[in-house]
This record gives structure tokens, C-alpha cells and sequence, in this order.
């Protein structure tokens, strides 16, 4: 067997076991498999994992380095038919460069990124969608980024009032806290978006370890990384 070969068996095995997961806590949340959408994180791993995920039907990827990013997708383009979502925390001098790749934003954090990242998605001539990340952490500014709860609102009226889609919600669990008390939180400020932007209604939530938290909590994109890909470069 190719080294080729056996990674591709190595990560249709995490797969199947990841849509098994997904599976049974839709089930359990009583909610249509089809209402969440799988995104596989490919940071530190490979452009030959991105066309071996794609090969094996996955449509949906994420990055979190720009730079990473574009260096992977400059050989080659995006594979096709498959949509890249940046998640990592956004310099303003970076907003221009994502946009030559991205198709959704998922780290929308403060207003300043706004007008970057629309004048960069016009100038590539695509439609770029925009998610908010919500800081879940306690303590403000815990590092991570995201904006906090209460300047969502009005951060979520002013991506709408741009040229950018606004798409919805993003956050990432506070690390060692409770995963459902946090996606618990992140789904009531979204209900707040959603009534006054109907349209809004992607909720980006859960990774390899908090998946089923987030499916519970109404998350419709899960962004699953090393459950699938292994950690950082395993394989070489
Ligand atoms: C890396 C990353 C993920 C994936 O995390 P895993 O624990 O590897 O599944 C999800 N979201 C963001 C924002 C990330 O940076």
C-alpha cells in the first residue's frame, strides 16, 4: 500500500467515525442530520490531505492562518466544489489576503474588519459570507478573540448594512469550562440576531471534543479537526 493509500484509509476510518458521532447526537437532539454541516480543519496538515479529503467527499474545510492557508491553496486552487471557511483570529492587514480564498469568514470580531473584508471580496469578485465570533470565555478578552455578547447586536446590524452576507454566529468553548452551559448561552444570543436578521441563521459551534454539546445546542456547522486529521502532521 502507497503512504498515499493508507492515509486515505486512515482518514475515511476518522470520518466514518465522525459522521457516526454526529449521527447519533442528532439523533439524540431529535434534529435531521441534514441540518448540520460538517467542516473538516486542515490547519497543520497538508495540501494532500485537502485533495484526499475532497476525493472522499468532503465539501466543506476550514483554515486558520492565512498565510498557511494560501500557501496550500496557491497550488492548485481550491479543489473542486469544495468551500473554504477561515477560523482563525483576523488581523485587519490580513482581512484583504483571506478574501482571495475564503468563501465564508467565520472570525468576524469588531467593526474595523467590515470595510477590509468587503472591499477585498468585491475586488475578488465573489460573495463573501461573514460569521460573528462570540467571545464565550467569562473574562473579556481571554485571548481567543471574539466580540463580546452584548456588542453583537450591533456588530451583527452593521456586517448586515455592508456588502457582506451576514451569515450568522461563531465561538469556540471556553477551554476547561462546560461546553453545554457556554453553547447554551451562544444559542440564546443567537435567537437575539436571528429576530432582527432572519436570514442569519448559520451557528457555528463544536470541535472534535464538544460536538455532541453543540448538536444539542442547535449548532448547524461543527469545525472538527484532529478527530479526523490526527494531530498536527501525525503522519510524517
Ligand atoms: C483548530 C480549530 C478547530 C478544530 O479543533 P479540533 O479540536 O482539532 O477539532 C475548530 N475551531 C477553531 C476556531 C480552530 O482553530
Amino acid at each position: 500500500m502507497s503512504p498515499d493509500d493508507a492515509r486515505r484509509d486512515e482518514l475515511a476510518a476518522n470520518l466514518a467515525s465522525v459522521e457516526e458521532r454526529i449521527a447519533a447526537a442528532c439523533t439524540a437532539a431529535g434534529r435531521p442530520r441534514q441540518d448540520v454541516q460538517l467542516i473538516v480543519v486542515t490547519k497543520h496538515h497538508p495540501r494532500s490531505d485537502l485533495d484526499l479529503l475532497a476525493g472522499l467527499g468532503v465539501t466543506e474545510i476550514g483554515e486558520n492562518r492565512e498565510q498557511e492557508a494560501s500557501t496550500k491553496l496557491a497550488d492548485g486552487g481550491t479543489p473542486p466544489g469544495v468551500r473554504t471557511h477561515f477560523i482563525g483570529q483576523l488581523q485587519s492587514k490580513k482581512a484583504n489576503a483571506v478574501t482571495r480564498w475564503a468563501d465564508v469568514v467565520q472570525s468576524v470580531d469588531r467593526a474595523k474588519l467590515i470595510g477590509a473584508l468587503a472591499r477585498g471580496a468585491e475586488a475578488a469578485g465573489r460573495e463573501l459570507t461573514a460569521l460573528i465570533q462570540v467571545n464565550l470565555d467569562p473574562e473579556p478578552g481571554a485571548g481567543r478573540g471574539g466580540a463580546e455578547p452584548a456588542d453583537v447586536p450591533a456588530l451583527a446590524d452593521e456586517i448586515a448594512g455592508s456588502p457582506l452576507r451576514l451569515g450568522g454566529l461563531m465561538a469556540v468553548a471556553p477551554l476547561g469550562g462546560d461546553a453545554d452551559e457556554a453553547f447554551e448561552r451562544l444559542a440564546w444570543l443567537h435567537q437575539t440576531v436571528l429576530a432582527a436578521h432572519p436570514g442569519a441563521d448559520m451557528l457555528s459551534a463544536g470541535m472534535s471534543g464538544d460536538l455532541e454539546a453543540a448538536v444539542r445546542h442547535g449548532a448547524t456547522h461543527l469545525r472538527v479537526g484532529t478527530a479526523i486529521l490526527g494531530t498536527r502532521a501525525s503522519h510524517r
